[in-house]
């Protein structure tokens, strides 16, 4: 039979994971925490997995967790979703955006991608006939430039899909980006996807200017969330999806006969567990200390780089060290040095290599001091 999607091989997280545990590599690549979960919060699992909610939860997810997730997101963001009809629970943020996409993409539109760009969004595009428009953000500073995307936007195109906090450069979008495209946007019936499952790792006091801030972005927008990033359980592929009633009545017929619902008692022990907003409005200070700590690690090595403004990845140029393509270099670490991370051209348009590699701090203090111990000899 003939493949849907030839030029695709296996994702790079799953490789560099495969590699790091073959080589006994420190494996600061794919993107998840080595500490466990606040142990209220299993406690909570326990609870719910006990007070018989094992069996279908409701389509959408379970109405309190919706309640919760709606108040939160109003709190935040000035928005006004509504739980009956504006959210729905997913199995993390990748069915989100993988059934946001394929509930409006068709063939030959137009979905404008922001690269370098996380892995999920250009194959859900092409599988629906859809055509991704890439737009390139040059290292070290990965800014917008908001004229190409003026000059990209056509009659075609369907969707516009942005990060925030962004992986895997750590930038953020600022107020003026999003008046940008609210600009850009006006008046035609280009949807947004808005990727938003860093929003609580922003460091340095800054703000996370959520899409849910600005009202006429809001109203044609779809914002995908995770609770992997935000609770430290990225196993438990979990997240929501927030949107306009007329949006997500169409992001609903995809989701009821692609999973038809998500797991029933860890959204009931979520929902126990968000009560307390500090469990996630501390989350910025716990994960700064370890971009601190890390930077201070590595300050002195032959590494180069700008601090990470948001997500729990930095990125790092290493021309100071070798000539060698970011691919072949993050190979040689893993086998020959013990260490993991991602080579950022698999990110890229044509896999521009700009010599950069990305880390993933998410990690305890000695795993990251131990990573530190093998840059600062490279
Ligand atoms: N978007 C971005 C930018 C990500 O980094 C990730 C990775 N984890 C996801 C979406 C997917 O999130 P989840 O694990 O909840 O599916
Ligand atoms: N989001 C994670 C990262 O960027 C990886 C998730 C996955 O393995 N698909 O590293």
């Amino acid at each position: 039979p003939t493949s849907k999607l030839p030029h695709l091989g296996t994702t790079i997280f799953t490789k560099m994971s495969k590699l790091a545990h073959e080589h006994k590599a420190i494996n600061l690549s794919q993107g998840f925490p080595d500490f466990s979960p606040d142990p209220i919060l299993l406690e909570e699992v326990t609870r719910a997995i006990h007070s018989a909610k094992n069996q279908y939860a409701p389509l959408q997810g379970i109405f309190s967790l919706r309640q919760t997730l709606c108040y939160k997101l109003n709190k935040l963001y000035g928005s006004n979703y509504q739980p009956e009809t504006d959210i729905t629970l997913t199995a993390g943020a990748t069915q989100a955006i993988f059934t946001a996409i394929s509930a409006f993409v068709k063939a030959e539109d137009e979905v404008i991608v922001f690269k370098p760009a996380y892995d999920c969004y250009e194959p859900a595009i092409e599988l629906y006939g859809g055509k991704p428009v890439l737009i390139q953000m040059q290292a070290p500073n990965y800014q917008i430039d908001w004229e190409e995307v003026a000059a990209k936007i056509s009659s075609k195109t369907k969707m516009i899909i942005i990060n925030s906090p962004h992986n895997p450069s750590g930038k953020i979008l600022q107020q003026k980006d999003l008046e940008k495209l609210q600009q850009l946007v006006k008046g035609t019936n280009i949807i947004i996807l808005s990727d938003e499952v860093y929003e609580h790792l922003v460091y340095d006091n800054q703000k996370h200017f959520s899409v849910a801030r600005f009202p006429q972005l809001a109203e044609r927008s779809f914002i995908t969330y995770s609770f992997g990033k935000t609770f430290h359980v990225t196993g438990w592929k979990l997240g929501y999806c927030v949107a306009p009633k007329e949006l997500m009545t169409e992001f609903n017929k995809v989701h009821q006969y692609n999973v038809f619902c998500v797991n029933h008692p860890m959204q009931v022990a979520i929902n126990a567990y968000l009560q307390n907003e500090q469990h996630y409005l501390g989350l910025a200070e716990f994960y700064q200390q370890k971009r601190d700590l890390f930077l201070s690690l590595i300050k002195d090595s032959r590494l180069t780089f700008t601090p990470s403004q948001g997500t729990y990845f930095q990125t790092a140029s290493y021309k100071n060290i070798t000539q060698e393509k970011d691919t072949d270099f993050a190979l040689r670490l893993i086998k020959e040095k013990g260490l993991a991370t991602i080579p950022v051209s698999v990110f890229n348009k044509n896999q521009q290599d700009d010599s950069m590699l990305r880390f993933c701090f998410a990690k305890k203090e000695e795993t990251l001091k131990a990573a530190a111990e093998i840059i600062n000899k490279l």
